[in-house]
Order: structure tokens, then C-alpha cells, then sequence
């Protein structure tokens, strides 16, 4: 009986885990994480402004499915021993790895970063004062505009080099950037900040500015433990793979999700969940083919969308070509709170399917619309 191992019951290590599990019997599938609650990521600037999001345990749902879960820490990775040292010293046999342990925001001293649980106690205990949001990528702009909408008295700031939503379409981006007025965000651009203080931001040519709470969102990191184990890695941590989503290094370890990179004709994809997902699925039909004697397919993904709450009652869809830059489509309003909240639950439904959904039917994957990988 083979050993598939999968560190991280994230978005896409759990797509990976129910996957296999659904298809063969001819593997045990076991699933390694530290809570056995899943971490809605997508959800998180919605928990930091105070909302409760879904309570779902983990075994739950995947144990029907036959995977066997482990609540645990992966410490270690012995790759010669191919085996997973847990951080209470329990140690897991594989014969393949699925490395699924996400990325997180580099902490940043008297600074909170999206993942962290004590910026909703620091919300909810400053609903007059002020929140600046250092940084107006997605997560920053997703959650200044929650911010701004749940706690009404605060005052909002977000600080970006650029224009916010730079990488849409002018037409999203004008609209995005009313809805951030209509909220009360006040958006500064050119702003580039030196260094947080405590009860404030410096920014670079010595302005400060009184800060109650700030939100750092630029900067992606995976933990080392991949490096630290010998497994090929790129400078911020993640897994370097071929175009099967192997270790170049290790080929008994895939990667997947954002603890990966993943290299297309038009670049190293960028950690979303729905190239994530879709990473997931394609792995979890590979081990199978492998399980069968055959050997795996490339990896093929193209970006469609660039989804973007604005709180509760506002959001902005940016539909995008293969390499991720803007088409003409956009949704905003209504329909596009709805769009936005379709994606967000869908990773749990597609867990709980009872079939075996095939990477193809999870994101813009192989066929013919995506032409350029
Ligand atoms: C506020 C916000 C909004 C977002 N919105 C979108 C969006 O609209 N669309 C989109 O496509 N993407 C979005 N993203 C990005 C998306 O959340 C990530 O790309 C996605 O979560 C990656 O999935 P993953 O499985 O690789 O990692 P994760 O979902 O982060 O899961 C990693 C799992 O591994 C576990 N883990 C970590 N270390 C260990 C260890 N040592 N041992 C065992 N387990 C470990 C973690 O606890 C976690 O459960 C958003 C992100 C944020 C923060």
C-alpha cells in the first residue's frame, strides 16, 4: 500500500487529499495539520472585521472521502528517510509527499498581518480610531473596504505605491476606487513606508502618521521547511517543480497551492486559489496515473478572474486573459457580490462532492481556452 502524505489541509492541499482518496483504493492518504478547523483564507479580512465565519472541521470532510487525518505541525522534513518529523517529535512515513503548507505575510514589528487573530480584538477595540492598511494589493483593499464598512466611526487609511487595483482594467479600477470613497477609505498613493512605530507609520521622507491599528499586507513568504530538508526552493521558500508540479530535486514531492511555484509560458504563477485549487486537482489525477503505472501530465493553468469584495454589499470582478492581465469584462455591484461569494464557498462544496472532481472542471486548466501555456 503506498503512503501519500500531505502536509497542509488548505484550499488546495485538501483538493489534493479528497482527490486521491476518491479515486483509488491502492493508497493511504493521510492529511497533516495543525488545527482541525478549516482556514477559510479567502474569509480572512471578513474575521478581522469582526464577522464568524463557517465552523468547518476538517475530518468531517474528509473522512468520508477515506483520508485519515492528523492534527500536527510539521517540524521536519527527512527527505532521504522520506518521513515528516512533527514538532512533538510523531513522525510520518511517505512514499509521496503533496507539500500544501500555504504562505503567509512576513510579520512586521508593532504591525498586524491578515492571519492574525488579534487584529479583529485590535478592530473591535478601536471602532473610533485608526486603521492604516499598509499596502493596496487585493488583501489590502479587501480589507480596508471590510474595515470601513463595519466599523463606520473608524477612520480608514491605505497606503499604496501605486494606484489601488493597478492591475485591473480602468474601468474596474475607476470603480473600484468610487466605492473605497463612498466607504470613506482615504487612499493615498506614493506612499511608501519606511517603518512602523508604535502608535504610528513612518513614511519614506519622515512624515509620520498616527496609527491605533496597522494592517501590513505586502510580501509573501513560505516557511523554510522545504529548503531546510534539501528540496529545491525559490528565495521566498516555496518548491521549485517541474512542469508536472514535481520537485525538480525530489520528484517523490509535489508541490502545490502557494507553497509552490509553478512556472507557465507566461510566468511563475502568483498564490490565488484558483490556480491553487485547480494545482491540487491536477495532482491528486497524477498520483493516480503514477499509482497506475503512468506517468503524469504537465500542469496547464490560465487566469480568469481578479475577484474583489468591497465589504458586504459591494464588489468588483475583473475577467482577465490566461496571463492574468485585464480583458474588457467586468462585473461590479450586486452581481458581482454574488460572483464573488459563489468562488469563496465553492472549495468546500467541491470537498465535500462525492465524486472525484477532475481538475479540469476546478479553473481555466489544459483545453483550449488556455492559449498560452
Ligand atoms: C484576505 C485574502 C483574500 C483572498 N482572496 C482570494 C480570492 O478572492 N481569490 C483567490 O484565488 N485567492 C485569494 N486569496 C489567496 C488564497 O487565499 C491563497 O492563494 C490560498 O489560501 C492558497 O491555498 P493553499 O492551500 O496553498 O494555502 P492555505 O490555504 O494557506 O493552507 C495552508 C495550510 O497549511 C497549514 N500548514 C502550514 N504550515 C504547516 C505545517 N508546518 N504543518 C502542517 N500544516 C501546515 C496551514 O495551517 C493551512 O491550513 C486571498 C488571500 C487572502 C489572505
Amino acid at each position: 500500500m503506498n503512503d501519500i502524505l500531505i502536509i497542509g489541509a488548505g484550499y488546495t492541499g485538501m483538493m489534493a487529499a479528497v482527490g486521491v482518496a476518491r479515486r483509488t483504493s491502492a493508497a493511504r492518504v493521510t492529511i497533516l495539520n495543525p488545527t482541525d478547523r478549516f482556514n477559510e483564507r479567502l474569509r480572512q479580512h471578513q474575521a478581522a472585521a469582526g464577522q464568524e465565519l463557517g465552523d468547518f472541521r476538517i475530518p468531517d470532510i474528509v473522512e468520508p472521502a477515506g483520508v485519515r487525518f492528523v492534527q500536527g505541525r510539521a517540524a521536519r522534513i527527512d527527505a532521504g528517510a522520506r518521513r515528516v518529523v512533527l514538532d512533538d517529535d510523531r513522525e510520518l512515513a511517505y512514499d509521496t509527499l503533496v507539500y500544501a503548507i500555504g504562505s503567509s505575510t512576513p510579520a512586521v514589528e508593532h504591525a498586524f498581518t491578515i492571519d492574525d487573530p488579534k487584529l479583529a480584538v485590535a478592530l473591535r477595540d478601536n471602532p473610533t480610531g485608526t486603521l492604516t492598511v499598509a499596502g493596496a494589493g487585493l488583501t489590502g483593499i479587501e480589507a480596508a473596504a471590510e474595515a470601513a464598512e463595519s466599523y463606520p466611526g473608524m477612520r480608514v487609511r491605505l497606503l499604496s505605491r501605486g494606484e489601488p487595483g493597478a492591475m485591473m482594467g480602468s474601468k474596474a479600477r475607476a470603480y473600484l476606487r468610487r466605492v473605497l470613497d463612498r466607504l470613506g477609505v482615504e487612499v493615498r498613493t506614493g506612499a511608501t513606508v519606511a517603518r512602523v512605530r508604535p502608535g504610528a507609520v513612518e513614511l519614506d521622507g519622515g512624515e509620520v502618521l498616527a496609527s491605533d491599528v496597522t494592517l501590513w499586507t505586502t510580501g509573501v513568504r513560505v516557511a523554510p521547511l522545504a529548503a531546510e530538508a534539501g528540496i529545491a526552493a525559490d528565495d521566498t521558500g516555496r518548491i521549485i517543480v517541474d512542469p508536472t508540479l514535481r520537485s525538480v530535486s525530489h520528484p517523490e514531492v509535489y508541490a502545490i497551492g502557494d507553497a509552490a511555484a509553478i512556472r507557465q509560458a507566461y510566468g511563475v504563477l502568483h498564490g490565488t486559489c484558483q490556480s491553487g485549487i485547480p494545482s491540487g486537482a491536477h495532482t491528486a489525477e497524477s498520483i493516480v496515473r503514477q499509482l497506475k503505472g503512468k506517468a503524469p501530465k504537465p500542469f496547464r493553468f490560465g487566469y480568469f478572474h481578479q475577484p474583489v469584495s468591497l465589504g458586504r454589499r459591494d464588489a468588483v470582478i475583473q475577467f482577465t486573459n490566461p496571463d492574468d492581465t485585464p480583458s474588457r469584462w467586468y462585473l461590479k455591484g450586486r452581481a458581482a457580490v454574488m460572483y464573488k461569494e459563489a468562488v469563496s464557498s465553492s472549495p468546500v462544496t467541491f470537498y465535500r462532492s462525492r465524486t472525484a472532481i477532475p481538475a479540469r472542471m476546478t479553473g481555466r486548466t489544459g483545453g483550449r481556452r488556455n492559449r498560452l501555456s
